[in-house]
């Protein structure tokens, strides 16, 4: 079957509302575009969910509400045509591209208002770093799950926290759908693929290794020595990325990955995320332990 593309909010509820009358499931990968293989593997994963006869919508939307003024949205990366055609190749059924216009309005008088929030579990880590991220997160995905009505929705392990989020808004606002966290894939060299790597220039891309790198030797330590005090990986972590001239730790955190609560005593099975800038890039990974 051809890929739609779709850019109408209410032209994508029409046509979800249909399948759904029709008795057929819908998965839903949300992305920002510029698609790699991470994202492909999502829709692979709603694929072999939702089956053969199923219907798999990808959206990309690069959300403003997400970023903070400060941050990239104007510079992150963007190739439609290229992300078109990697949609067809995975057999996606609906290319959704809604837009700004439709997405916040701010039509005199009438102009978008209203937020989802999560209040415990988005505050730290990343909401610590980027305090209005979350807010445009839930907001965003919540909007979208209205307009594409999945029966599943497909989120990557590499944003662990954003999944873990995703999962408590949809419980706790009741959304009918199940939420589903796929594993992070990485380069061959251990990078985790990410639109944002594209930004890392000239020994930039080489000094990024140390994420993934702090993140394998943590667990190779935890699996060896048991328990271990969080103050001490910790420091073992700032020492190896300052080690690298162009990196510099934004934060590293140990916690339940349940709760997000973090934790003294680290052990096999409790989570760890970190932040790290290399050069103007900010980049995430996590790993259970
Ligand atoms: P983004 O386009 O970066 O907002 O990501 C869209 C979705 O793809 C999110 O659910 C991400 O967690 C997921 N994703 C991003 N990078 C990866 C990766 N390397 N492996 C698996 N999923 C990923």
């Amino acid at each position: 079957m051809l890929m739609r593309k779709v850019t109408k909010v209410g032209a994508m509820q029409r046509l979800a509302r249909q399948w759904r009358q029709d008795g057929l499931r819908i998965g839903f990968v949300p992305t920002m575009g510029f698609l790699h293989d991470g994202h492909l593997s999502l829709v692979r994963r709603a694929r072999q969910i939702v089956g053969p006869k199923g219907m798999v919508v990808l959206s990309i939307y690069v959300n403003p509400m997400q970023f903070a003024p400060t941050e990239d949205l104007a510079a992150y990366p963007r190739d439609l045509a290229r992300d078109t055609e990697l949609c067809r190749k995975e057999a996606v059924d609906v290319l959704f591209l809604p837009m700004n216009e439709e997405m916040y309005p701010a039509d005199h008088g009438r102009e978008f208002s209203t937020a989802v929030v999560e209040e415990k579990i988005s505050r730290c880590m990343e909401g610590a770093s980027r305090p209005t991220h979350f807010r445009g997160v839930t907001t965003v995905v919540a909007k979208l799950f209205n307009m594409v009505l999945p029966d599943v929705a497909v989120f990557g392990a590499k944003d662990f926290q954003q999944g873990a989020v995703i999962q408590r808004m949809v419980r706790d606002l009741n959304f009918p759908l199940k939420v589903v966290v796929a594993p992070t894939l990485r380069e061959s060299d251990g990078l985790a693929m990410s639109s944002r790597n594209k930004y890392l220039q000239g020994d930039e891309r080489r000094q990024a290794l140390v994420l993934s790198r702090c993140l394998r030797q943590t667990r190779e330590r935890v699996r060896k020595e048991g328990v271990v005090a969080a103050a001490r990986l910790r420091d073992a972590v700032a020492a190896m990325v300052s080690a690298e001239p162009a990196a510099r730790l934004d934060y590293v955190e140990f916690f339940d990955p349940e709760t997000l609560v973090a934790v003294e005593a680290v052990e096999p099975g409790t989570q760890m995320a970190m932040a790290t800038f290399v050069g103007r890039t900010r980049l995430i990974d996590n790993i259970k332990l």
